[in-house]
């Protein structure tokens, strides 16, 4: 009998968690995203698919192919997944982070829901498909990239501006943070399916003076100035915004769990959701938060300048007024720098593939319901979405009620379930199949 891809996902992503691709951020002491995009080029090879190895910088290697579909015709359909993953501690760890151990129906290990649980689920599929001679309804693109952790200018985003004919005539993507299931009660699931992300605004301030001794008084003090201003900052709660994706997630999370919801003040609703209380908390309005001070050389010298940065993020549609009124909140006399900026993405929660997301949902839970979100963090959709591309975080997993999901996510013990990785093949098979 041939092996399915029920059968091998576990397999599959387990070798991918025996190797370690940290991504530190720093070029000297990033490894294994080469070794990674061999290991899928080979699995891929042995079913006879043609993979292109696209290296951006030594060892930093994305891993490109495309299965052809019975209608070229139609737009090709982008599946992506990274296959680095960020550092682990393994002091910390109750098991070893890179070592795929299997555990009271968990497989564990840093990389097992974000994202190589994803990684292993298309492979199988894939490997399937091309075991039994099936050939999917449109073309399929897989897009296995190097850098999503920090920053992806060695991955994705990498690829678009230096291969974008690879992703020629795809229309639409599935890749991270989505698909997988939030419990309500025994019979209702909703699927939370990633429609928005935030964008990213990383800003420095500068703040200027008169340089000059430690003892004297002095009234235009660099550091000061700084320190004020970035204490405003710190303070201040940008206003509720509520986007279509946010309104609609928060309209249906009510309904479903039967409270009111105000859409005047919506945290209110927000607080009662559990585990995803701050996954959605983010969601609601834009945030400026500084995480870094520089100023001065000396403890007696008065440096004539200091600097700060601020980690902005912000709604779709909203990076104009956000900048606005943080030029208020900061004053004028601070000046803005913009040190790296990714812009929001919002697609419609509409459209034969959404419709085809729950349809192969239901058919393995009939408890789901998928839901459209916004993500306050950034994934490889910030760069597909700039070659125009329809983006949805859909990697179909259930899960546990009582497991909190969000807290995986570069967390210590990150884990999967066995089962939910079985399940999430037969999602994706379904919905590729139907897509
Ligand atoms: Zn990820």
């Amino acid at each position: 009998m041939n092996t399915t891809a029920v059968d091998e996902v576990v397999g599959l992503c387990q070798d991918l968690l025996r190797i370690d691709t940290t991504n530190t951020g720093d070029q000297r002491t990033t490894v294994g995203e080469r070794a990674a995009a061999e290991y899928v080029a080979e699995r891929l090879a042995e079913v006879g698919v043609e993979t292109r190895l696209l290296e951006s910088a030594p060892k930093r290697a994305n891993l490109v192919a495309r299965i052809p579909g019975a209608d070229p015709s139609r737009g090709a359909l982008l599946v992506h997944g990274h296959l680095d993953v960020v550092p682990a501690d393994a002091s910390e760890w109750s098991v070893p982070p890179f070592e795929g151990v299997i555990k009271d129906g968990y497989l564990w290990g840093r990389g097992a829901v974000d994202m190589k649980d994803f990684d292993a689920m298309v492979l199988a599929v894939v490997r399937e498909w091309r075991r039994v001679g099936y050939t999917p309804p449109r073309d399929i693109v897989l897009a296995y990239t190097a850098d999503e952790e920090a920053g992806m200018e060695y991955g994705s985003q990498w690829l678009v501006r230096n291969h974008p004919e690879e992703f020629e005539g795809c229309t639409e993507a599935i890749g991270e943070v989505g698909g997988y299931s939030y419990t309500i009660n025994d019979d209702l699931r909703l699927y939370l399916v990633q429609t928005a992300e935030k964008g990213l605004d990383w800003l420095r301030l500068h703040a200027h003076g008169r340089p000059g001794h430690g003892s004297f008084i002095h009234d235009d003090n660099a550091v000061t100035a700084l320190a004020e201003a970035v204490a405003r900052v710190g303070r201040h709660r940008f206003p509720v915004v509520l986007t279509p994706t946010v309104r609609t997630f928060l309209e249906q999370v009510s309904e479903a769990l039967h409270i009111e919801l105000d859409p005047d003040e919506p945290e209110l609703a927000v607080a009662k959701l559990g585990p995803i209380a701050n996954l959605i908390g983010a969601t609601l309005r834009n945030t400026a938060n500084p995480t870094r001070l520089e100023a001065g050389y000396k403890d007696n010298v008065i440096p004539g300048k200091a600097s700060a940065t601020v980690d902005c993020r912000t709604l779709p549609g909203q990076a104009d007024a956000f900048l606005a009124e943080l030029r208020e909140v900061i004053g004028p006399d601070v000046d803005i720098e913009h040190v790296h900026q990714q812009p929001a993405v919002e697609t419609s929660f509409d459209g034969a593939l959404v419709d085809a997301m729950g349809a192969a949902l239901r058919a393995e839970d009939p408890g789901a319901r998928t839901v459209p979100y916004l993500m306050s963090g950034g994934t490889d959709a910030k760069a597909f979405a700039t070659l125009g591309i329809r983006c949805f975080g859909f990697a179909p997993l259930r899960l546990p009620p009582d497991l909190n999901f969000s807290a995986l996510f570069h967390g210590i013990d990150e884990r999967v379930p066995v089962e939910g990785l079985k399940f999430g093949v037969r999602v994706l098979d379904r919905l590729l199949r139907n897509s």
